[in-house]
């Protein structure tokens, strides 16, 4: 009765009592995990999310800084007339690294645990708390190390996939902007179209963190990625010897930015190149060193914008033509 009393003096109260009960209600919601909103759960999802963004975030900035350093002994250049600064392609570069920063991948990771945290159902604050240490799906009982283990060689596996499918006809151009660098440096990591990013590594993060994947693990591995990216896209003249079977390098995958006919169709792995050399597709001639980068398409667009908007364009071309023609784009690199 005396819930009931209370409500009455609810309705029949001042307007600003009961705007004040509410604040309250909300304002103990964190001490009453289990009558979480979905709205509620959304904000302390972004929350949590957020601490761990932050705190990984020096890391991206200090392993940039530090491939920017070693990019500038000539001795170790693989093209060594041309250096970072002098980048034809640098203020497109930049473009990306500004609007679509360093923390993207953080952002991206973020979006994909979203989305996955909602669709697995996570109803209250302990299930976020849960979800992001542990995750859900069969993977979720491992340990964080074996977790770590199956999250880079299932990526690496599922992106040199996807890398492939970029290739072929219909998605080659919204892959073309990121080939569209005539001179490879570690900027042209972040020279990536959103699609390309969202099909690739947002699909295959999607999928993990649906196997159980911890999101924790996954975010501590973002300056391994961020790391990865950097080197191999970088000026050097490295091939890591025998090892060249196991890891890219940035000499492995200089040859993937060359033409078609010398590796633009080759090396696909992003990390490990095993996965080309057990498909059939790895391709580092002894001896020989990449030398020319870019498309075969003197139209593709240079600029930021340019590269934004004209894959939408010729993506739609790619069905309206049943045969590529001269001036269509083409997986050419
Ligand atoms: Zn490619
Ligand atoms: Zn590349």
């Amino acid at each position: 009765m005396a819930h009931g009393n209370g409500r009455v003096c609810r309705r029949n109260g001042p307007i600003s009592s009961v705007v004040k009960d509410d604040i309250a209600g909300l304002a103990r919601f964190p001490r009453q995990p289990e009558i979480a909103k979905p709205m509620d759960v959304f904000l302390i999802l972004v929350h949590k999310l957020a601490d761990l963004l932050t705190s990984q975030l020096p890391w991206a900035i200090g392993l940039a800084a530090l491939f920017t350093v070693v990019s500038l002994f000539p001795s170790q250049a693989c093209n060594p007339g041309q250096v970072w600064w002098k980048n034809p392609g640098l203020l497109t570069d930049t473009h990306y690294l500004f609007i679509i920063p360093v923390l993207m991948p953080y952002l991206r990771t973020a979006l994909v645990v979203l989305v996955v945290a909602l669709a697995s159902g996570v109803t209250s604050a302990a299930d976020v708390e849960d979800f992001l240490t542990k995750g859900r799906g069969p993977l979720s009982t491992l340990h964080p190390v074996a977790q770590g283990a199956i999250y880079m060689l299932g990526t690496d596996f599922m992106l040199y996939w996807a890398h492939r499918i970029f290739h072929g006809r219909n998605l080659w151009p919204f892959h073309a902007v990121h080939h569209s660098a005539e001179h490879v440096d570690w900027t042209t990591s972040y020279r990536n179209h959103p699609v390309n990013n969202l099909l690739g590594a947002s699909l295959t993060q999607m999928t993990m963190v649906a196997l159980g994947i911890s999101p924790e693990v996954m975010v501590a591995l973002v300056p391994f990625d961020i790391l990865t990216a950097a080197w191999v896209h970088s000026n050097l003249n490295w091939t890591l010897g025998p090892l060249k079977y196991v890891f890219a390098t940035p000499v492995f995958h200089r040859w993937h930015h060359g033409p078609v006919h010398l590796g633009g169709e080759k090396n696909f792995a992003p990390t490990f190149s095993f996965w080309d050399y057990m498909f059939g597709t790895f391709y580092m001639p002894e001896g020989e060193l990449p030398e020319e980068y870019g498309v075969d398409d003197p139209d593709f667009p240079k600029d930021f914008i340019g590269q934004m908007v004209v894959p939408f364009r010729q993506f739609i071309q790619t069905f309206q033509r049943p045969k590529p023609k001269a001036d269509s784009p083409g997986p050419a690199e």
